[in-house]
């Protein structure tokens, strides 16, 4: 038995990446966070029916208890074990895209312990598609929390290397599923009385769900529900600040003309592009998200630009906003969350 809910934490240690899931899986049932790669982002996991497990989470994370958290697990029968209900609606979404990038909100059973839901009645659920987090999931017994392995309002992490770079320290193991395939969060549905509601934009893309259950709510920024801070507006962020400009290049040098003391001929701003380069600003310190326009690829390169970027002695990081179809939406999403604007 772990007694309180805070064990204390040995900031000697430095991770170990590997990508053995029994030694995974010894860590989690010994009540021990372990990263876990998905899809979507890397996630810091631990027992989600076990406060005291839970509790190390938002502690390493320096997370806010009114952030509830996502529960992970690689079968259907396993979530009817820790909710007391399905709607038919959800169960047509689970089939249809489980494992994927899509996390339902539901209504949660006892089992599930308050602290991982931050107080609220339902739960958020997701079967990630990721073949080495499946074969841990299937040793389990109880479902992994596992909110993205990045100290709290920084950039998600998308390799194993992102992980050690922050919480290194702070952990025992980092389970190496390689770079995320998608590279942004999943997408956050729930259920309100006849409503489907989309929380969070993310790695399904709203096409795909309504193609499957027709018309859906998208929550906007003005509604954002404070119990939900994965709908803060400031959220995902780098250090230096990065700023959003229009596609348009005339556009983009009037706007940067206009953030103060800052030097482009001396290399002091950074830039993340989709497809093409944008010639006013310093080439060395430009990300090309997918110099062939795949919107998938650019999503899947995202975070790990804008780390880069954010490593890199620069004034400014200043983005392409992207087309907004398909995952060009949930980037755009992540950009104005990242930005001063
Ligand atoms: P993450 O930090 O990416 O694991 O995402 C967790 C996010 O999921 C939270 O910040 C919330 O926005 C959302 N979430 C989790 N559980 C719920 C819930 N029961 N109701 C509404 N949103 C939830
Ligand atoms: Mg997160």
């Amino acid at each position: 038995m772990i007694s309180g809910i805070f064990k204390k934490i040995n900031l000697n240690t430095q991770a170990k990446i590997g990508n053995d899931i029994h030694i995974a899986k010894s860590y989690l049932m010994h009540g021990q966070p372990v990263a876990i790669p998905t899809e979507t982002v890397y996630g810091l996991a631990a027992n989600g029916l076990d406060a005291s497990s839970v509790a190390k989470i938002f502690k390493i994370k320096e997370r806010p208890f009114f952030d509830p958290l996502i529960l992970h697990t690689n079968n259907l029968d396993k979530v009817r074990g820790f909710v007391s209900h399905i709607p038919a609606i959800a169960n047509k979404l689970a089939q249809q895209f489980w494992p994927g990038p899509l996390t339902l909100v539901l209504p949660k059973s006892t089992l599930v312990p308050d602290i991982a839901t931050a107080g609220l009645s339902t739960v958020g659920v997701r079967i990630p598609n990721h073949p080495l987090t499946l074969s841990l999931l299937s040793l389990l017994d109880f479902p992994l929390a596992a909110p993205s392995a990045n100290p709290f309002g920084y950039i998600s992490p998308t390799t194993a290397l992102h992980v050690h770079n922050q919480l290194g320290a702070k952990i025992e193991y980092i389970l190496n599923g390689g770079p995320c395939s998608i590279g942004v969060e999943s997408t956050i549905v729930g259920f309100e009385d006849d409503k489907v509601i989309v929380y969070r934009l993310g790695g399904l893309g709203i096409e795909d769900i309504e193609r499957a259950i027709g018309k859906v709510h998208v929550i906007s920024e003005n509604e954002n529900n404070p119990a939900a801070p994965g709908m803060l507006k400031s959220h995902y962020a780098p250090k230096i600040p990065l700023y959003r400009i229009g596609i348009n290049n005339i556009e983009i040098f009037e706007k940067f003309t206009r953030i103060d003391g800052i030097d482009v001929a001396n290399n002091q701003i950074g830039s993340m592009v989709f497809k093409d380069i944008m010639a006013e600003f310093p080439l060395n310190n430009q990300f090309i998200l997918s110099p062939n326009g795949d919107l998938n690829e650019a999503a899947k390169n995202l975070f790990s630009a804008m780390r880069q970027l954010d490593n890199m002695p620069l004034k400014a990081i200043i983005s392409e906003v992207f087309p907004p179809e398909g995952l060009g939406v949930a980037i755009n999403d992540r950009i104005r969350r990242a930005s001063v604007q």
